[in-house]
């Protein structure tokens, strides 16, 4: 449904993706891992079309700059882009009529609803903290229903209500057969249902794994991450475990 081919991206000096490539499979969550600075959003910006890159990315077999691949991809960013003159209800008016949406007013209205919005319809944009513009940008990126959809971090900021609604969301998007990718520095906040991770370092693919085969060799998400990031292997773990604790260790 998505595929990234060797991308790579600078800014100016700055390498911020190198020959990174993925594939993400109809029907599929795909948790983007890495620390700070790993060029998580740099990918997401690429896919979407907002950067120039090397390398070549196709959204259902279509060039990624292509109306038709634009028309089935959604983005939700990490810092909403509102207008501060625009209420939450015309947001969502403004993005229908700008996707020529047809049959929304019941999906703008479920969506508000969920995420606690329905009763701020009428506040404009520099009248909502920062969880309210949170999730208005998430209900701005969920109401064209994408085929494929971008999640930037979306768990920052949010409360704990809207992170419930927003993991049950991606959990029915799932089952709707919508191909998500969901980035994130924060591993705790993905211990939902996904398919694969991809886990990124210093511009670069460190993992490629799919919940089966993490699965099956026994091992979380967190210890894969600290083995592929900090080239700890189990057996290192427990070495530093036991110096730290003392735990383990002969008598
Ligand atoms: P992540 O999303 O994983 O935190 P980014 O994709 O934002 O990482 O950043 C990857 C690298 O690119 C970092 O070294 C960052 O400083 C650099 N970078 C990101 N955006 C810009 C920009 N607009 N101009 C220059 N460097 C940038």
């Amino acid at each position: 449904m998505l595929e990234v081919r060797h991308v790579t991206k600078r800014y100016g000096k700055t390498l911020a993706v190198d020959d990174v490539s993925f594939t993400l499979d109809p029907g599929s969550v795909t948790v983007l891992l890495g620390p700070n600075g790993a060029g998580k959003s740099t990918i997401m910006k690429s896919i979407i079309g907002f950067l120039k890159f090397d390398g070549e990315i196709l959204v259902g077999g279509e060039e990624n700059k292509t109306p038709q691949a634009r028309r089935i991809i959604g983005y939700v960013p990490e810092i909403p882009a509102l207008y501060p003159n625009l209420t939450v209800s015309e947001h969502m008016e403004f993005l229908a009529r700008a996707y020529r949406l047809t049959d929304y007013s019941a999906r703008k209205e479920a969506l508000l609803a969920r995420f606690e919005l329905s009763e701020h319809s009428r506040k404009f944009g520099d009248e909502l903290s920062k969880g309210m513009q949170q999730k208005l940008n998430l209900c701005l990126g969920l109401l064209p229903e994408p085929q494929v959809i971008l999640l930037d971090e979306p768990m920052i900021g949010l409360d704990p209500h809207a992170i419930k609604e927003l993991r049950s969301t991606i959990e029915e998007l799932r089952v709707q057969g919508r191909t998500l990718l969901v980035s994130t520095h924060i591993i705790d906040s993905v211990d939902m249902l996904w398919d694969r991770t991809v886990i990124m370092q210093g511009g670069k693919v460190k993992a490629n794994v799919l919940r089966e085969e993490l699965d099956a060799q026994n091992k979380s998400l967190e210890q894969l991450f600290f083995e592929v990031t900090e080239g700890l292997k189990p057996e290192d773990e427990a070495a530093d475990k036991t110096e730290k604790t003392g735990e383990g260790a002969e008598v």
